[in-house]
């Protein structure tokens, strides 16, 4: 690790009154000094990767006042139509940056899930109707690619800086450098990886504490695949548009390294591989294939893993970068955002000078308030993915029992990872659900 001057924030000049870029936000009281956008960012933040987790870190800061930057390596926006759950523990936050009406256009309410056999006959059902009047929101589908362009939409043009594959990481207790595939060189205060599953920044960060025995065994561990064998899922989408995802787990070394496999070459490949499976309704995957537009269809890789480092010196994780889920519980993205509301509150509280020592600790509290609510997250989705997917008698057995659970059994659990937790520096928006969380689960709210 090399140290040098760290790029203090060069954009100081005032911000306009409002601070933002959308035209959603005029309805803001501020309260001087308490909220709302900062006059001058007190340092810079740079997040490698466009996705969920690191456009909603850009739109946070935006609003915030603090300045930042973002590194992605794909050189325009992905076209893949797959698709993230967002339900009532981020949809208040969603509300707070004044971009629900927008979400809820591209939104399908969850309002029912059937679990069926292969011949089609429903083993049981989940009513979700109730989540609305509980929780202020149903759960709700909506395509990921949409989702990340209305983040875009309200940050100001040339935040997202394209075709910037990052390549290594250079940190010192002044600020943070990362270096790219092309050579392109970028600097800021503080780094955040919000580069997914095979995340680069996380290589980065534990090479060097590997190096230094600093890094738990069970991290310096690979990925696991949580199912064996082949598992196609496939999701029907109302009006019409059916979405399939393909879900294959591979074997090999290394796996921690690899890319991630979405992309056209990947489909294309995991297509061929299960063409010639019949499917129980007669014909096979080749036909549904055939009926499906390439673009969605997706190959998700079924691994899942809690990490139990997020940060080290100037460089923090967030998202899949520090908990990789599988799809089945739809906790991806959730929790990415979770990430988020939780350290942009923590970091709008440093002062106008950090120090290192400061941004350490806020790194620290924010491991320490997200690290075991995403642990158990990761668990659950686990446990989802095997009700879905493992076969035989007990299986079917436990199927049949959780599925046709009454309502009130179902959200005694469902309250425990109710947390809905608002951005400090916005005026609140209404809790709209009639069960308030607890203040035991509001973690973003507690600090340092
Ligand atoms: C194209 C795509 C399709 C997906 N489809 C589904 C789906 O169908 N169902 C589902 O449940 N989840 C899906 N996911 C995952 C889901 O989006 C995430 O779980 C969730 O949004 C939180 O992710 P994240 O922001 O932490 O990481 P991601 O969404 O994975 O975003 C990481 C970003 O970092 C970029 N990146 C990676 N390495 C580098 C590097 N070295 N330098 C610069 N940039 C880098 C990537 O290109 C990507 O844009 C998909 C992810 C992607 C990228």
């Amino acid at each position: 690790m090399g140290s040098f001057r760290s790029s203090k924030s060069s954009d100081s000049s005032p911000r306009p009154s409002n601070g933002t870029f959308s035209s959603s936000s005029s309805s803001r009281t501020t309260i001087p000094g308490m909220m709302g956008p900062k006059e001058r960012s007190p340092f810079k933040v740079l997040i490698v990767g466009a996705g969920v987790g690191g456009l909603m870190m850009g739109l946070c800061l935006e609003r915030a006042g603090i300045e930042y930057a973002i590194v992605e390596r794909m050189v325009q926006p992905s076209i893949a139509r797959s698709s993230i759950q967002l339900s009532a523990n981020t949809l208040r936050c969603v509300e707070q940056l004044g971009l629900l009406e927008e979400v809820m256009k591209i939104a399908k309410p969850v309002s029912m899930i059937k679990l069926r056999k292969h011949n089609m006959a429903v083993i049981g059902k989940m009513d979700g109707t109730y989540c609305k009047e509980r929780y202020g929101h149903y759960s709700c589908i909506v395509q990921r690619t949409e989702f990340c362009q209305i983040l875009m939409s309200r940050m100001p043009p040339g935040k997202v800086q394209w075709g910037r594959y990052v390549l290594e990481i250079v940190s010192g207790n002044a600020g943070v450098q990362c270096r790219c595939a092309n050579g392109y060189v970028e600097q800021a205060d503080i780094l955040v990886g919000a580069d997914g599953a095979y995340s680069a920044v996380r290589q980065n960060l534990y090479k060097t504490l590997r190096e230094r025995n600093l890094l738990p065994k069970s991290d310096m561990e690979t990925l696991k695949f949580t199912l064996k064998g082949l598992a196609v899922h496939i999701m029907a989408l109302s009006n019409l548009r059916q979405q399939g995802d393909l879900l294959t787990p591979e074997r090999g070394k290394d796996v921690n390294f690899k890319q991630s496999e979405f992309g056209p070459e990947a489909v294309d490949a995991v297509c061929a591989l299960v063409q010639d499976l019949e499917i129980p309704w007669g014909g096979t995957m080749a036909d549904l294939i055939s009926y499906t537009d390439r673009d969605c269809i997706t190959k998700l890789m079924v691994e899942e893993k809690h990490y139990k480092t997020w940060h080290y010196g100037r460089t923090v994780l967030i998202g899949e970068a520090c908990h990789k889920f599988t799809p089945f519980s739809g906790q991806g993205a959730e929790q990415a955002i979770l990430d988020v509301i939780c350290l942009v509150n923590l970091l709008y509280r440093l002062d106008e000078n950090p120090t290192h020592q400061d941004f350490c600790s806020v790194f620290e509290t924010y491991t320490a308030q997200r690290g075991p609510i995403a642990k158990s997250a990761v668990q659950v989705s686990n446990s989802m993915s095997h009700l879905m997917n493992t076969q035989g008698l007990s299986a079917d057995m436990k199927r049949k029992i959780l599925f046709n659970l009454p309502n009130w059994i179902l959200s005694a659990n469902i309250d425990k990872i109710q947390v809905r937790p608002i951005l400090d520096y916005l005026p609140a928006v209404e809790d709209r659900g009639v069960r308030k969380k607890s203040s035991k689960t509001h973690h973003a709210a507690s600090v340092a």
